[in-house]
């Protein structure tokens, strides 16, 4: 008899579970609180433009690849994507811009023209970075941690040996600092912190492991956009047989005998032999798992960053902007400070433009452009957000007219705000947090919430708030971890 699973959430890592336990031979069905799929990883329509709500940053795209070969597809047939020649656009206040270049020599010479720093100290930077991905990938982001035989196989033995050269001492900026001459090489890399919510002048220097992912792996473009990742794995789920109930937001996992037999909607129970849950685990564990034993210690982690995002339609063309544009912030320990100490916005934030129109021509009508403008923000403490959301605005304007020589507020032609309430509330994500918890510390990875429940037989996790973390490509690793527990 074709045994049944249930999955709570359609978010990335719910659609992928659902596609490799489809694959395996379950009946699948996911239940969804939205009328869409996709969670964070969903579009806005404003007008005629179109813009992608959440990430904007597509890495590892070989993690949506495999799940179209898992199902015997061809990848191609259903999602086309592009490396990007250029990973991002800097900016600073002095007038200094620079390009970071996919290929390394040549971003390793612009450095060099145009800050001094020795391009030597580059290539070891991103020898180090490929260092760590090499030890600790396998074992970090391919496996459970929270099973006997992770610890004893030979990748865990190889980074074991390694482990006084893995950064794990110190913290991102003091690495930077010793790596890098110039103060602008050091905050640029340490940007990559943010790329999982977290604090550069806190979080361990293993996190120097982000930059393979963009230079030596490189970045990458979604020709259809970001949201076509959404579209396509769900497509490929649907063909497999999964069905979707959307608009059905799931009131409690139903737990017997300390085994999970199903869910309850409204009234309604429906039972099932697996039951996966998709949902942010903090605010799981206060609504759908309310009655169960609190894993108090993970869940009271601290949480990533949030952010603060306009979405404006710019009815004028910027040559010199491309798809990932950054306008540094003058003082970036102060700006971490107010988003992690003081639960506040500095003044002066660091601006991230994301523009799919550069890509993409009908994201927005001709001469026009689609501007996902992004701040990183503290996450939800009960700030009075309306407030801070306006002046950021004055300050993200300023800060862009000053760079940009012009008057972004006259261009505005449409307008959307997302910040932390509104993150929350549209994917039951804790604090608005874009990362589940941060990685502040060095046991972060440590105290994520395995992808199964060692109390309730039958229960499993995926996404963002689990191991091995937030990101598109983690959520699709965490499908695959947890599916890899569950028997044919
Ligand atoms: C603004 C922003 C920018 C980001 N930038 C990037 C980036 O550039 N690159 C990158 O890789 N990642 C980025 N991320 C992170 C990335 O979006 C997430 O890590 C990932 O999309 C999370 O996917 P998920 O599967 O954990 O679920 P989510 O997307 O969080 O979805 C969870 C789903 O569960 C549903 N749900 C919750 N509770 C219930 C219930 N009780 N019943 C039924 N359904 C329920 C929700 O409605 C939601 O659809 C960003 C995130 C945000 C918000």
């Amino acid at each position: 008899m074709t045994k049944k699973v249930l999955i709570i959430g359609s978010g990335i890592a719910g659609i992928a579970s659902a596609i490799r336990l489809a694959v395996k031979g379950y009946a699948v069905d996911v239940f969804e609180a939205n009328n869409y799929p996709g969670g964070k990883l969903s579009e806005i329509i404003l007008g005629n433009y179109r813009f992608d709500a959440g990430p904007s940053l597509f890495t590892l795209p070989e993690q949506v690849d495999a799940l179209f070969r898992l199902a015997g597809k061809k990848p191609e047939a259903y999602f086309e994507y592009k490396t990007l020649d250029v990973a991002c656009n800097y900016f600073w206040e002095d007038g200094t811009k620079l390009k970071a270049f996919a290929d390394l020599n040549e971003f390793a010479e612009e450095v060099e023209t145009k800050l001094g720093e020795p391009a030597v100290n580059i290539r070891e930077a991103l020898r180090k970075s490929a260092f760590i991905y090499d030890s600790l990938a396998p074992l970090f982001m391919n496996r459970s941690l929270h099973k006997f035989n992770t610890w004893t196989n030979p990748h865990a033995m190889k980074s074991y040996l390694r482990i006084s050269k893995l950064g794990i001492f110190s913290t991102m900026n003091e690495a930077n600092r010793k790596q890098f001459s110039h103060p602008k090489l050091v905050q640029l890399f340490n940007r990559y912190a943010t790329y999982n919510g977290s604090n550069p002048y806190e979080t361990p220097a293993t996190l120097n492991i982000i930059p393979h992912l963009e230079f030596n792996i490189g970045a990458f473009f979604p020709k259809k956009g970001m949201h076509d990742i959404t579209q396509s794995l769900f497509k490929l789920s649907e063909e497999l047989g999964v069905k979707y109930h959307f608009g059905q937001k799931v009131d409690r996992i139903l737990v017997e005998s300390g085994e999970a037999k199903g869910i309850k909607i409204n009234d309604r129970e429906v039972f099932a032999d697996l039951v996966v849950n998709n949902m942010d685990m903090v605010n799981a564990y206060k609504t759908i798992l309310k009655d169960q034993k609190q894993p108090k210690l993970l869940l009271n982690q601290p949480k990533s960053s949030s952010a603060l995002i306009f979405y404006w339609g710019i009815k004028r063309d910027f040559p010199e902007l491309d798809l990932h544009n950054i306008f540094f912030s003058d003082n970036y320990q102060l700006e971490f400070e107010h988003i992690f100490k003081r639960g506040t916005i500095y003044e002066d934030p660091t601006v991230y433009l994301n523009i799919t129109s550069t890509q993409k021509a009908d994201d927005a009508p001709a001469g026009c452009m689609n501007w996902f403008t992004m701040i990183n923000v503290p996450n939800n403490q009960g700030q009075d957000w309306d407030i801070m959301i306006a002046e950021a605005k004055r300050s993200i304007i300023h800060k862009l007219n000053r760079i940009l020589k012009t008057d972004i507020e006259s261009l505005i032609e449409v307008e959307e705000i997302l910040d932390p309430r509104t993150i929350e509330s549209k994917t039951s994500s804790s604090q608005g947090s874009l990362y589940g918890n941060s990685s502040n510390n060095k046991f972060a990875a440590f105290l994520r919430h395995a992808n199964y429940s060692s109390s309730i037989k039958n229960l499993y996790f995926c996404g963002g708030s689990v191991h091995p973390g937030g990101g598109i490509p983690l959520c699709l690793l965490s499908a695959k971890i947890m599916s890899e527990m569950i028997e044919e």
